[in-house]
């Protein structure tokens, strides 16, 4: 691979080390999120709002990816059983229950 065409793939959103793209659409996440049981997804009051805080979050990259933990944002924050990985307490407390 020649470096122009290693430029062009990144700005196509392509990830470096293979041919994937690593953009998610929308209609991929919800298929994922149509997978997940009920009994262990979040209120959608508390999806809501986990999901603000990671609109609100250094740490997510393009618009769907946790840089602390690679997951989906939109798919981990209906996960009862999951939380925010991210180093800092203050963050993390944004994700938790007890805010409502
Ligand atoms: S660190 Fe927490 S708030 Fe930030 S993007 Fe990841 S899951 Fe969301």
């Amino acid at each position: 691979m020649t470096i122009t065409e290693s430029v062009s793939k990144r700005e196509r959103g392509g990830c470096k080390g293979c041919s994937a793209d690593v953009r998610v659409t929308d209609e991929q996440i919800q298929r994922l999120i149509s997978k997940i049981k009920p009994d262990a997804c979040v209120t959608d009051e508390l999806y809501a709002k986990r999901l603000a805080a990671c609109e609100g979050c250094a740490s997510m990259a393009y618009d769907t990816t946790c840089m602390h933990c690679g997951c989906l944002v939109q798919v981990r924050a209906k996960l009862k059983d999951k939380g925010c990985p991210h180093p800092q307490q203050a963050v993390r407390a944004l994700w938790e229950a007890r805010h409502f």
